[in-house]
């Protein structure tokens, strides 16, 4: 049942297109740590439309993230499921948890990690050799500059762009992430800062994005802390760097969810072992890799 949303976008295109939208973070979120399953359950948590609320279930549910299950017991009710696919966006999720937290200073909720009972707070480690992992050992491979925009250009926007103020939400999470990821402009010009992109024109160039709107991106993004503009240069600061681990995690589940279509392959190579980008989460406090199953966030008040 799982099909590509944009077929002929590269993986992280296609990416974007899933996961590239506010309320989708929001809904995916709340599906995993509340473990909100159903309509009414989002609907309460969130201050949200029945319209957009319905439009981005079905939308997710074409995708293969969620699987509607109907239960018959007196009236029909449906059910929200995280497929395989869904499921496997867990990594992106605390890898937001974890920069909000150290970036944006934030409180956030704690996540624990069951197997040593501690604080996890994790850091980005190569799945290969285990060493911890930035995006300045990480070098990238990519098909011609030519096709660059098929790494992943957005299509034409058929959902309203975030307004800078838009990511607030009732439990503050991952609002700044939210001003990156919820708007799949504002992401592809992380992407390509990620990829080596400094010049105003090249950034227009690479990724045929009108000059008003990068204009409108990169003034956002200096004002966020994530890029410093020197000598027109636009370079990612220390908390843009940062935000590699929430990229590489995207990186990663696109391309393990997505077929590429010829002309926009992109490897990561993790520099020190030569391996292809594998990200994992590993736990600071016993330094075993986190999985899914073991982690839970502690309960607020
Ligand atoms: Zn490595
Ligand atoms: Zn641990």
């Amino acid at each position: 049942m799982e099909k590509d949303p944009q077929p002929g976008l590269s993986p992280i295109g296609q990416a974007l297109a899933v996961l590239g939208d506010r309320w989708v973070l929001l809904i995916l979120q709340r599906a995993f740590l509340h473990h909100v399953r159903t309509y009414a359950g989002w609907r309460d948590h969130l201050e949200i439309s029945d319209s957009v609320l319905a439009s981005r279930l079905k939308e997710l549910v074409a995708q293969g993230v969620f699987m509607r299950v109907t239960h018959r017991n007196g009236r029909a009710r449906h059910e929200y499921r995280l497929t395989a696919r869904g499921l496997d966006i867990w990594a992106l999720l605390v890898a937001i948890h974890s920069w909000e937290r150290d970036w944006t200073g934030r409180t956030c909720l704690p996540l624990i990690h069951d197997t040593c009972e501690d604080e996890a707070r994790p850091y980005l480690a190569c799945g290969e050799c285990r060493e911890p992992m930035s995006a300045r050992d990480t070098d990238t491979v990519r098909e011609p500059p030519a096709i660059f925009a098929t790494i992943g250009t957005p299509p034409p926007q058929r959902r309203r762009t975030v307004r800078p103020d838009d990511g607030a939400d009732a439990t503050g999470y991952c609002s700044d992430s939210m001003k990156i990821l919820g708007d799949r402009w504002s992401t592809m010009v992380l992407a390509a800062a990620f990829l080596g992109t400094r010049r105003f024109g090249d950034f227009q160039a690479r990724l045929r994005i009108a000059p008003s709107v990068l204009t409108d991106r990169l003034r956002r993004f200096v004002g966020l802390g994530v890029f410093r503009c020197a000598g027109g240069d636009y370079r990612l600061t220390e908390k843009g760097l940062a935000f590699f681990e929430v990229f590489a995690f995207l990186v990663d589940w696109a391309q393990r969810e997505f077929a590429a279509p010829p002309g926009s392959v992109l490897t990561i190579i993790h520099r020190p072992c030569g391996a292809a980008l594998a990200p994992v989460l590993v736990c600071t406090a016993c330094h075993q890799p986190l999985n899914r199953r073991e982690i839970r966030f502690a309960r607020g008040h």
